[in-house]
């Protein structure tokens, strides 16, 4: 990262662990004294309530395109805001391939974020398939035009994007620092030609299997303002030597 940025880690503990985990996890997490990086966490949606009275901070991993009304199953931002939370993930590939989430979905539910004024974390990425087939530049254009042409130009410096590699999720074959940073820098580039200030100011994570052992070195990539963290954000000694990384 560089200096005019906060560098940013985020926790995404998807569907796992219980109650007891997520108060463990928000013990230790909340007991580490990390002065420069700004850490967040995203329980499952349950969790989130008993989660709500703690100082740290709180993300969600969804939430609705939509306001409110008869859409069962679903959270809105209002809720996710009443239960504190200032982050939600939007677009995970989770998401996006589990629950058939189209880019312009994933716009709306940025937006939909923002005008209840949370900080959504739009997730991005290629899959093996695109990345062999040269077509990992393009693929990712029309993630981030879905999103800018959503939540508008204007809005991007509000945003977070979190570039992850769907081959890098979970599977350990993390992406090498030079990879994510030449993502990254094309994330920043194109997000540039719409508005350089907010291009400039954007935090960009990056996500897929970070490690305790491997973080250093790709928050030390110029474009690369923290992470997004799966498995390794299940152990808060791993977590913790992570977020220290960004620091
Ligand atoms: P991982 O997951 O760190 O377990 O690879 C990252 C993510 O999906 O956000």
């Amino acid at each position: 990262t560089t200096q005019s940025r906060q560098p940013l880690v985020a926790g995404n503990w998807k569907m796992n662990g219980n109650l007891t985990l997520a108060e463990s996890l928000a013990d230790g997490i909340e007991q580490a004294e990390l002065q420069v990086t700004e850490v967040v966490v995203c329980p499952p949606f349950p969790y989130l309530a008993a989660l709500s009275k703690r100082t740290l901070t709180l993300g969600a991993q969804d939430v609705s395109a939509c306001e409110s009304g008869a859409y069962t199953g679903d959270v809105s931002a209002a809720m996710l805001n009443e239960m504190g939370c200032r982050y939600v993930i939007v677009g995970h590939s989770e998401r996006r391939d589990g629950h058939q989430e189209s880019n312009a979905l994933v716009g709306e539910k940025a937006a939909q974020a923002l005008s209840q004024g949370l900080t959504p974390i739009v997730c991005v990425g290629e899959s093996e398939q695109t990345r062999q087939a040269g077509l990992v530049e393009s693929h990712i254009a029309e993630q981030l035009k879905a999103i800018v042409d959503s939540i508008g130009g204007e809005a991007i410096a509000k945003i977070v994007i979190a570039y992850e590699p769907i081959w890098a999720i979970g599977t350990g074959q993390t992406a090498t620092p030079e990879q994510a940073q030449a993502v990254h820098r094309f994330i920043r580039g194109y997000l540039a030609e719409v508005d350089p200030a907010a291009a400039a100011k954007i935090r960009i994570l990056y996500g897929g299997s970070v490690k305790g052992s491997n973080a250093a070195e790709l928050f030390a990539q110029p474009d690369v303002d923290g992470g997004l963290i799966g498995g390794a954000s299940l152990k808060v000694d791993e977590f913790l030597t992570i977020c220290q990384a960004a620091n």
